[in-house]
């Protein structure tokens, strides 16, 4: 099925990767937003003197990938129609504290073999990929940010990688231009980060939480999931970050059984590059089996365990790692919800590809709620809502 993909943001031809393949003309936009169009329908729209540019960002029939994860890429504009609030793939999060979360682009560059979200080219659950077009993102979040009055804490993080996206700078420069937010924060698991692009950051962003799960570079790449993961390179932008005005904080997943030696490894490093000069230097997670989550042999270790190797290790190492909501400042905020509740039965607007194989995206009162359905776009739909989550929704209908 083609994706509605609404006008795109084309760059001068020079910037752009174009290729053939089979019976199809293949343009790259910033390495990530792929545009497939059938060659002959491409040919006849030069024959009718359309520029590239003209055909490459607006005309149909044509296909959207994501260059990195391969998979069908909605391009999610404001005249899309398609509400940034109530899906947990793209858009804003609200969770009722000075947070908001800011999912700008859904796909992942890793394979990692713990992933909560079964992202990567290896996922056997993730269909379809979105990408946020910046101003719509920054509009809306400045609406939510006006709602909660100051202090608000912009973290950008996702389902994948958040600096896949092609305009990071713009949208970190945007979101810290919002007189309510005091904080731009980021997740990252490095593989895309360089020193240019730390440095056009640093005036904007507060802090940068890096995954580094192993520094045996073998390991790292094991758990990574892919040999493009290079570790080397992962610890150079650390070390770039520790030196710049952004704040770094370390994030590991300890996956018990798999990475146990390199817990130490990971805080010595930490420790050595400068890590944590406003926040805490490390921000060390358990491994979880969710249920659309990729699941790993691991030991089991309960939480109490976990919480006492932490304790055990931060009077060893002289260092904080039990953290607390109080280490990032978050604290109890306001907020509006759709107010949904598990049970009701709604009318939904089925607009677009869904997230998960055998879901589909829908509308209904300035949400977008992920439906599980046979439907396709297109239709309307009666949906019973089955799950409630701070204000994002999964219905079934
Ligand atoms: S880097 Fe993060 S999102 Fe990507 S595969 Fe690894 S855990 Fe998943």
């Amino acid at each position: 099925m083609p994706l509605k993909t609404q006008n795109l943001r084309v760059l001068p031809m020079n910037f752009i990767e174009s290729y053939h393949e089979g019976s199809e003309r293949v343009f790259v936009l910033h390495g990530i937003i792929e545009i497939r169009i059938p060659s002959k329908a491409f040919q006849q729209h030069l024959d009718r003197g359309r520029t590239v540019e003209e055909i490459i960002s607006s005309l149909e029939p044509r296909i959207l990938k994501n260059h990195v994860t391969g998979r069908n890429l909605v391009y999610v504009t404001r005249e899309s129609g398609i509400p940034l609030r109530g899906h947990n793939a793209f858009g804003l999060i609200d969770r009722g504290t000075n947070v908001i979360q800011v999912r700008p682009i859904s796909g992942c560059n890793m394979n990692c073999i713990f992933c909560a979200v079964d992202e990567g080219r290896g996922t056997k659950t993730r269909a379809t990929d979105y990408i946020v077009e910046p101003e719509y993102l920054l509009e809306e979040f400045r609406k939510i940010a006006e709602l909660k009055g100051a202090g608000i804490e912009a973290h950008i993080d996702g389902q994948g990688e958040p600096f896949l996206y092609p305009y990071m700078v713009e949208l970190v420069k945007g979101v810290k231009s919002i007189p309510e937010v005091n904080v731009v924060s980021a997740q990252t698991n490095g593989m895309p980060l360089n020193e240019k692009l730390i440095q056009e950051l640093e005036p904007y962003m507060s802090r940068i939480n890096l995954s580094i799960n192993a520094i045996d570079s073998e390991l790292a790449a094991k758990m990574a999931g892919t040999t493009d993961y290079d570790l080397n390179h992962v610890m150079n932008v650390a070390r770039i970050i520790a030196d710049s005005e952004i704040d770094l904080l370390i994030a590991p997943v300890w996956v018990p059984g798999w990475n146990d030696n390199e817990i130490t490894r990971i805080i010595d490093f930490a420790m050595k590059v400068g890590a944590g000069r406003v926040y805490p230097p490390l921000g060390l997670q358990k491994y979880l089996s969710h249920k659309n989550g990729r699941k790993v042999r691991a030991k089991r270790v309960s939480f109490p365990a976990f919480y006492e190797r932490l304790r055990n290790m931060e009077k060893e190492h002289n260092i904080k790692l039990v953290l607390e909501k109080s280490d990032f400042g978050i604290v109890p905020g306001r907020r509006d919800r759709a107010g949904y509740r598990k049970g009701d039965v709604i009318s939904i607007e089925l607009v677009e590809a869904g997230r998960l194989s055998g879901e589909v995206l829908g509308i209904c009162g300035g949400r977008t709620i992920a439906v599980i359905t046979r439907k396709a776009p297109g239709s309307t739909i009666k949906a019973k809502i089955v799950r409630v989550k701070d204000d994002m929704y999964l219905a079934e209908g």
